[in-house]
């Protein structure tokens, strides 16, 4: 395993062959990809080559939440963002059932000292499935996100794009999943 001080010591040297300086925050694609924060995704799967191009929003799963609607909404008021791409993956850890969603409550509560009804107001929210948003199918979860971005009220003035994909971890393809900006597709 690489050791992280020695691979931050290779970052901090990264500055001398730095050919980005005129860039602004603005892609260049006018794009942005909404995506899971999962290790096995980095942004060459989304064929990024260089700073500038897109930007990426991350959570667990590809949800929009209140924090990645925020990131939304500044890339489209104020980065101009036209096109949003929702990109899900196989092997999600996003895709928890109920009973998944518990036993990981269970542990933050057993390793924390602190009951459940003490760990829901941390995640604003009244309860286990609203605190953690488990999915069990992540191609009707992503299409779900897409078409609700779609319609939102914020968003839907400026006619954003919408699309969405799904990576697949074992064999490295991205694929597009059959959802188009006004229709909910399923194969
Ligand atoms: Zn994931």
């Amino acid at each position: 395993m690489l050791d992280i001080e020695e691979r931050m010591k290779k970052w901090q040297k990264l500055h001398y062959l730095f050919t980005y300086k005129d860039l602004t925050g603005k892609p260049k694609i006018k794009t942005a990809i909404l995506t899971c924060m999962d290790c096995r995704i980095i942004s060459s799967v989304f064929g990024v080559e260089e700073p500038g191009e897109v930007i990426i929003i991350r959570n667990a799963g590809a949800l929009l939440t209140e924090d990645s609607l925020r990131s939304l909404l500044i890339a489209i008021y104020e980065l101009d963002v036209r096109i949003i791409i929702v990109v899900g993956h196989t092997q999600c850890g996003g895709c928890m059932d109920p009973t998944q969603m518990n036993n990981l409550i269970a542990k933050i509560s057993e390793k924390t000292g602190r009951t459940v009804q003490e760990i829901l107001p941390f995640l604003n929210a009244p309860n286990v499935p609203a605190a953690f948003r488990g999915f069990i199918d992540v191609r009707k979860q992503v299409q779900k996100t897409a078409k609700t971005i779609s319609r939102h009220p914020l968003f839907a003035p400026l006619e954003i794009k919408v699309y969405a994909y799904i990576y697949n971890t074992t064999t490295g393809e991205l694929l597009r999943s059959l959802y188009e900006t006004s229709d909910l597709l399923y194969e």
